[in-house]
């Protein structure tokens, strides 16, 4: 049955699992992230449907491959359309083109970027795949989500097969600034493709500002409307550089809509978590192996853009700095591998483990060390002990979309304790500007920020902790998800593009 509503997100909303020798299909339980976010939007009345991808390379199973499969689990019942992709495919699309070329350069780290593997046919061919799914399951009239960069093709191959669609697009990271964006040879064709969306959505209003002056720039696009940054976005720093955000932009005679709205935390599951029995215990148990050492927590996957570098120096000045907090602090840097068999991130990773070494070797004793290094994944649970823990929570990228670990340590803190140190570089930092504010290319930034975090008199722990819970319960999920309903619903259904 055709949809209403279509989510095209690159990752599964299931897990498929193997049971005698079979694929058996089975609820992904994990309760944080955007996968479950994204399903709550499947199966109101049935209508929601998802396009993802599958990696599939027997020729044979290729052909036995259920492209639609029909999933009934504890969000409602929805179609999932599977793309077989070849090993091949995935490698191209995903692992170079996206993580090599496009990745680098929304984070604006030019020299990081590598056009020299690049297949672009192959991306288009995928994310010409993901239209036609998108087109297949789409009823008349009905909204198809694409999201990340990793669909940027997308929407324009949906309006050429299906021009009535109604295209709805967001990004989960950041949008550079116009002359980052243009290193990408491909800047015209991105920009064309998006352009065709009804609605393009991101966290917050300078990655909007930031793509419509790529899009004006590079096709000429007007800007048809614009208001001025909402208080709520104006935060100290940098985000006062957007006085005026454009919201409506216009195109080859279509109307395209900008919004920005950030994806926020569950903040009831994670309060529910952190109230729970098994949490509780987890707590007492870390605190009391802490004593009276302050714990600074710095949790993120191992990328070269989450600057953990950049924090492993600024801790080893501050034992150098401040001999009386040897034996006083430890940080525990959580780094998670994602991308394995990706030889920068292997180099990210051998850096931090060095750092690490030194730290402790330089300043480490019998009975403390320094630095605790976690290179695997943490269960949610347990992290939020650690969060109910931490003096500081330490959250320090060059450049990162957003930041969800920064508003979980917030949403955490039910005792109205502990301070966020937030680079200026994290889109979180427009909603949660009462953090401690630094800028991670600043040694002096950051010696300043960790001092004033670990200095700071209980009553300011307290007022900025209480801003910050407010700002997080303000702009938690349930607010993300009824924002990106409002865009939908927004969207005139007679939009009819020029195909
Ligand atoms: N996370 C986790 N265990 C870990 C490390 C991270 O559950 O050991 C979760 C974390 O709680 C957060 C997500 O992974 O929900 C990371 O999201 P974020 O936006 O901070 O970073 P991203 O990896 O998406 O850039």
């Amino acid at each position: 049955m055709p949809s209403d509503l279509v989510v095209v997100y690159h990752r599964q909303p299931y897990e498929q699992v193997m049971v005698d020798g079979q694929p058996v299909l089975r609820e992904n339980k994990s309760p944080n992230g955007i996968v479950p976010t994204l399903k709550s939007f499947m199966g109101r009345d049935g209508e929601g449907a998802w396009v993802a991808w599958e990696q599939v390379d027997d020729e044979e199973e290729r052909e036995r491959f259920e492209k639609v499969v029909h999933i009934e689990d504890s969000y409602g019942s929805y179609n999932v359309s599977r793309l077989a992709l070849t090993s091949q495919q995935v490698r191209s699309f995903y692992h170079v083109t996206s993580k090599e070329a496009i990745w680098p350069i929304l984070h604006s780290f030019k020299e990081r970027y590598n056009y020299d593997p690049v297949d672009w046919p192959t991306f288009r061919e995928v994310n010409w795949a993901f239209a036609e799914a998108a087109a297949r399951e789409v009823a008349p009239g009905g909204v198809v989500w694409f999201h990340d960069y990793n669909l940027w093709l997308a929407p324009g191959y949906l309006r050429k097969i299906k021009p009535e669609c109604r295209i709805a697009f967001f990004h989960h990271t950041p949008f550079p600034s116009a002359d980052m964006f243009s290193v990408l040879p491909w800047r015209q064709e991105i920009v064309e493709s998006l352009l065709a969306c009804d609605s393009v959505g991101f966290h917050i209003p300078r990655y909007a500002a930031n793509f419509a002056h790529a899009a004006h720039a590079l096709t000429g696009a007007a800007i048809t409307e614009e208001v001025e940054t909402r208080d709520d976005f104006s935060p100290t720093g940098m985000a006062l550089s957007e006085v005026n955000t454009p919201t409506k932009l216009s195109h080859r005679g279509r109307d395209v809509s900008l919004s920005s709205w950030p994806v926020g935390v569950d903040v009831d599951y994670v309060g529910k978590i952190a109230r729970d029995d098994e949490t509780t215990a987890q707590l007492a148990e870390i605190r009391e192996e802490l004593g009276d050492v302050k714990l600074i927590l710095s949790v993120s996957r191992t990328d070269y853009t989450k600057g953990n570098i950049e924090q492993l120096l600024t801790f080893e000045r501050l034992l150098e700095r401040r001999p009386d907090l040897v034996g006083q602090v430890r940080l525990m840097l959580v780094s998670v591998p994602a991308n394995r068999n990706m030889a920068v991130y292997e180099e990210v990773q051998r850096t931090i483990e060095e750092v690490t070494g030194r730290i402790n070797g330089r300043f480490g004793r019998m009975n403390w060390q320094p630095v605790t290094l976690i290179s695997r994944a943490i269960a949610f649970k347990r992290l939020v002990a650690y969060h109910q823990a931490a003096a500081v929570c330490w959250i320090t990228p060059l450049c990162d979309g957003l930041n969800l670990v920064a508003q979980e340590y917030v949403a955490a803190r039910l005792d109205g304790d502990g301070t966020l140190v937030l680079s200026e570089f994290a889109g979180a930092a427009v909603p949660l500007a009462a953090a401690v504010m630094t800028n991670p290319f600043s040694n002096r930034s950051m010696d300043a920020a960790i001092d004033h975090a670990l200095d700071m008199p209980e009553n300011e722990r307290r007022e900025r902790m209480k801003v910050l819970r407010e700002r997080v319960r303000r702009y938690d999920i349930r607010a993300w998800m009824a924002e990106q309903r409002r865009t939908f619903e927004a969207i005139a259904p007679n939009a009819v593009g020029d195909a």
